[in-house]
């Protein structure tokens, strides 16, 4: 199937399997994919190790000063700042349990949306997060908003976390599902809501397989192409 040059938007709530599915609509169409909440998880690790946030979450007022040299872009491996890169050190529990907090502050998302359209300039891009089809890219051709139960979500993070060598408790990861939920969603900039032209996704029991496939026929549907 050919699919045009558009922008296309995967929103939802946490580990919902947005990321999951937006590489594979890249890998199938030939999009770049751009994973938003990687660059919140990279501001956060950033302001850890700068002793920027407290372990209360409390963010100093450096921050922002601080937020004009840091050098935050996606490369060969993943994330990276400067050199380094951080991929794993984001995918922590210690990064997810602050990364919130970071990312309901006005000047953060600023910060986030100016590389995220700078980086989808050339188009042709799918991109996930909270926000992407109602603030960062409003005019996005294609919206998908993911949800799944609480119980099937804190599984998939679990089972991320532990393949990655951590030590979770399900209990701990479910908490942290949930607060960020919450966080997230009643945030003052930018919370996470559906766009009211998204098509929304349950996947708490459909396959991968059966999700592209879906994809697919949205993409039918809403662009009017015959395959
Ligand atoms: O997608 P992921 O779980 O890695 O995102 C980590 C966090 O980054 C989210 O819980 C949310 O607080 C924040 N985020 C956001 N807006 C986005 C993407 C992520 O606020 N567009």
């Amino acid at each position: 199937m050919q699919v045009p040059d558009i922008i296309i938007a995967v929103d939802g709530y946490s580990s919902t399997g947005k990321s999951t599915l937006a590489k594979l609509i890249a890998k199938e169409f030939g999009f770049l994919y751009l994973d938003s909440g990687a660059m919140y998880r990279g501001v956060t690790l950033f302001a850890q190790e700068n002793g920027l946030i407290d372990k209360d979450s409390v963010i100093s007022p450096k921050l922002e000063k601080a937020l004009e040299g840091l050098d935050l872009y996606f490369g060969q491996d993943g994330t990276y700042i400067g050199d380094r890169c951080i991929e794993k050190l984001i995918r922590t529990m210690g990064v997810s349990s602050q990364v919130s907090p970071i990312s309901a502050v006005p000047y953060v998302r600023n910060f986030v949306d100016d590389r995220l359209h700078d980086m989808a300039k050339a188009g042709r891009v799918v991109m996930d997060g909270r926000d992407i089809g109602t603030t960062v890219f409003p005019n996005a051709e294609l919206k998908i908003f993911m949800v799944a139960s609480d119980q099937v979500r804190a599984q998939r993070r679990f089972d991320e976390l532990v393949a990655k060598g951590e030590n979770p408790s399900f209990d701990e990861v479910l908490a942290n599902l949930k607060e960020r939920d919450y966080i997230d969603s009643h945030r003052e900039a930018s919370p996470l809501s559906r766009a009211a032209d998204a098509y929304v996704m349950d996947n708490s029991d459909m396959t991968i397989k059966e999700e592209l496939e879906w994809v697919r026929g949205v993409i039918q549907g809403k662009l009017g192409i015959l395959e």
